[in-house]
């Protein structure tokens, strides 16, 4: 039987949920094209539509809003992130940003270009675009396991290092700005990296001098990760595993939307001098001055304060406890998911759940649809409707996985709103024969999967 993790806290304000029946929700997606994207959250019972920007803050943290200090430059908050930063991530250098992207738009403005090329072990999809935006090239370097759903490996996020050696060889260091490294690796299952191949990657490209950084949205939950799963880390703890990662590191990215368990910010640091001024310089253009970067200082309050509480154990073995009780229970009654599960969502194999629908009526897709209209669950789908491209003659490449994900918000729900998604799905995997397919009647040609409406075949 899966074991339930204790909430290390007790609910101080609640949010309704808006109970439907099944032909209210049909009415709804009848609404939004068949697109759960496009549905109003109210109309949502349990929304695994994403986990970033959507957890609970703690009641310190909203106390450490009202204690802004809306001053325009050198705000109280702003040294309490500084404070932060320095003692969990060891960077005396760095700077707020309004989220992620905000991040990445800065640090690509002033390193990437027409002809440079960024490994990364995956590129989250706003990465790989800001990268895309400054005319450079996105370059995936996954280990093989990576992309295999039932394969166990516990670092299935791992960068291939020999990929990445011959790809320094082919192209030349001069051409390569930096290195980066997802923890967790987002867009293939929020699948851990090892602390052996972030030290083996760092020792890889210090001997080319090429940087290193880190897409940090994760960093917690991967710590957490490498202390359960890596030999000689079972003893330390989270946040030492933290310093000694980050010791590698030449600079990081985060959307603290995620890990910094905050509806909003970012973060971006770097140890060269040299480099850090002209990101600050970028960074006044786009984002706004040095001390709040696009954010309120009562946001960085709440950060300063987020960013501590993730690193907590008590938080991270709940946390991440209860990304594996749901897929132990799925797996208990036979749902078939991606193996083991990573840290901050369960994805279902649309493959293999929906097997009597073909690949050209969108199994991911038509999981999605039936898991909203069964339950008023709403997931995304990660597969051919995200990411396929157009063949030369304009028939569809598929993307390798169909892939569902049920991504978990932090500190919102609780263990009965767990056991009634793996009840919802295993009911719908028991009468999985009567889902149908899907087709598009409308798509855009860039970024479809946003705007998109179906119908059922
Ligand atoms: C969310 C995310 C980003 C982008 O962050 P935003 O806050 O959404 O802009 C970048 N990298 C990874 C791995 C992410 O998960």
């Amino acid at each position: 039987m899966a074991q339930y993790t204790l909430e290390p806290f007790k609910i101080k304000a609640v949010e309704a949920i808006h109970l439907t029946t099944r032909d209210e929700r049909e009415a709804f997606l009848r609404k939004a094209g068949y697109n759960v994207f496009s549905l109003p959250s109210r109309a949502v019972m349990i929304d695994f539509l994403t986990d970033s920007g959507t957890g609970a803050m703690s009641d310190h943290q909203w106390a450490g809003m009202m204690e802004g200090d809306e001053s325009y430059s050198g705000s109280v908050n702003y040294f309490n992130l500084k404070r932060v930063v320095k003692d969990i991530f060891g960077f005396d250098q760095f700077v707020p940003t309004h989220q992620g992207r905000g991040a990445e738009q800065v640090l690509f403005g002033v390193v990437a270009g027409p002809g440079k090329i960024i490994p990364n072990n995956t590129h989250f999809d706003t990465t790989r675009a800001n990268v895309e935006a400054r005319g450079s090239e996105a370059l995936d370097l996954l280990i093989p396991e990576g992309l295999d759903p039932t394969n166990r490996h516990p670092f299935k996020g791992n960068m291939n290092i020999s990929a990445l050696e011959k790809l320094i060889e082919r192209v030349g260091a001069a051409n390569i700005p930096l290195a980066m490294m997802t923890i967790t690796n987002n867009a293939v299952g929020g699948q851990p990296v090892s602390m052996a191949n972030i030290r083996e990657t760092k020792a890889l490209l210090a001997r080319y001098q090429i940087p290193f950084f880190i897409d940090a949205c994760r960093y917690a939950e991967n710590c957490y990760l490498i202390q359960q799963r890596e030999d000689g880390y079972r003893g330390k703890s989270v946040k030492e595993i933290a310093s000694e990662l980050f010791s590698y590191a030449d600079g990081f990215t985060m959307s603290a939307k995620k890990d910094g368990l905050v509806n909003i910010g970012g973060l971006l640091a770097a140890r060269d001098p040299a480099l850090f001024e002209q990101l600050q310089n970028r960074l006044i253009l786009t984002e706004g001055f040095t001390s709040y970067g696009g954010l309120a200082r009562r946001d960085l309050e709440a950060l300063a304060r987020g960013l501590e509480e993730a690193v907590d154990e008590k938080y991270l073995a709940y946390r991440i406890g209860q990304v594996r009780y749901l897929a132990e229970r799925l797996l208990e009654s036979g749902v078939p998911i991606v193996e083991p599960p990573g840290g901050h969502a369960v994805f279902l194999d649309a493959k293999r759940f929906l097997s009597h629908i073909p690949l050209g009526q969108y199994p991911g897709e038509a999981l999605a649809i039936a898991l909203y209209l069964a339950g008023g669950i709403r997931t995304s789908e990660i597969g051919s409707v995200m990411f396929a491209h157009k063949n030369a003659d304009g028939s569809e490449a598929f993307a390798p996985l169909e892939l569902v994900r049920l991504a978990i918000p932090r500190r919102v729900y609780t263990q009965s709103h767990l056991d009634y998604v793996a009840q919802v799905i295993s009911d719908l995997y028991r009468e999985r024969d009567a889902v149908r397919g899907v087709r598009f009647t409308y798509q855009s040609p860039r970024l479809r999967h946003f705007t998109a409406r179906f119908e059922l075949v």
